[in-house]
């Protein structure tokens, strides 16, 4: 059977774009992809998507999302697209043993942050440990806090939460910075930001407790051990974005982003990107949504152009 729409990715971006073409009658299949939901089920309070004036939560403003696609007639399948085959038409996404043919595609496959690689790390997620800043800050009011990275993010991160924090310390394995001199000249010149180098994250504490009370940290150089207490950690050393099946098939650019044109059209026509993958400077749900929607409105004017 070929399908009109297989959308790539069950996030902000994927659910809103399956929505719409649901409601366009297109029918569409979503692939969930390894991490179903996206970044949002890796949030607790979500208090910036217009529409919740008491906040609502990323795993359930999500599963909101997933249900209103199902309503109009999204399909939703299990599982993270393995290969891709763009040179032919209809395309052909292969999802372990099941393969999809589709007219055309929607590329929602999201950024994932960056993460120490901790268990302490993984099991505080949402509950003082972020990916970030803009979204969980304003918890943190008059908070001790940390910040782990020592690029552009980190330092924006950092600046951007001395709003709300007491004090900001920033751990970077490294004494030099990865960060542009202007960002680190910024962050240097704010009272409310301490630096901490080389030193690299051991664990988040307390994992026992259930919420972050401090990491506990070892100087990359002389092994010297310390706990540096804060109510949040916030992770900026980096995103990926999640593109390795479309190497040599979409064009990225040196991060591997998938490169938006005229909307969110592709170099291949009839494949069309939204959300994370193919944004590293908004990154936020609204914006992701919003260019789901962008991309579920060109694919049917596009579906339609083609006489189907
Ligand atoms: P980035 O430049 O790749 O920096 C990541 C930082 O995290 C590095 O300092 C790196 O340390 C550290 N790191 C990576 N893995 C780590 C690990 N496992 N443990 C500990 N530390 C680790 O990423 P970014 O800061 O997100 O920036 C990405 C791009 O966006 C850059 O081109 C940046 O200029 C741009 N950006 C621009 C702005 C702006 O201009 N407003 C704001 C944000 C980002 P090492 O240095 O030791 O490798």
């Amino acid at each position: 059977m070929v399908h009109n729409v297989l959308i790539i990715g069950s996030g902000c971006a994927g659910l809103t774009a399956a929505i719409y073409t649901a409601r366009a009658n297109l029918k569409p299949i979503v692939i969930d992809g390894f991490e179903p939901g996206g970044q949002l089920t890796l949030t607790t309070e979500v208090e910036n998507f217009p529409g919740f004036p008491e906040g609502i939560l990323g795993p359930e403003l999500i599963e909101n999302m997933r249900k209103q696609a199902q309503r109009f007639g999204a399909e939703f399948k299990a599982g993270a697209v393995t290969a891709v085959d763009l040179g032919r038409r209809p395309f052909v996404v292969t999802v372990g043993k099941d393969v999809y043919e589709s007219k055309a595609i929607i590329v929602a496959a999201g950024a994932s942050a960056r993460l120490l690689g901790l268990e302490s790390e993984r099991k505080l997620m949402g509950h003082g440990v972020s990916t970030c800043a803009t979204c969980d800050g304003y918890f943190f009011r008059g908070k001790e806090i940390v910040v782990v990275g020592g690029g552009d993010s980190a330092m924006e991160e950092a600046t951007f939460l001395t709003k709300f924090a007491s004090k900001v310390t920033l751990i970077h394995r490294r004494s030099e910075f990865r960060a542009s001199k202007i960002m680190l000249d910024r962050a240097h010149k704010n009272e409310k930001i301490h630096f901490l180098t080389p030193y690299i994250i051991e664990e988040v504490l307390d994992v026992g407790k259930g919420v972050v009370e401090g990491v506990r940290v070892r100087h990359a150089v002389n092994g010297e051990i310390k706990t540096v207490p804060a109510e949040g950690v916030f992770m900026a050393i980096g995103h990926t974005p999640n593109t390795n099946i479309f190497q040599g098939k979409l064009e990225m650019d040196a991060a591997g982003y998938l490169g938006a044109r005229n909307g969110t059209l592709t170099n291949v026509e009839g494949v069309f990107v939204c959300g994370d993958v193919q944004d590293h400077r908004y990154r936020q749900a609204v914006t992701a949504a919003g260019s789901g929607c962008m991309a579920a409105i060109d694919a049917e004017r596009w579906l339609e152009s083609q006489g189907h």
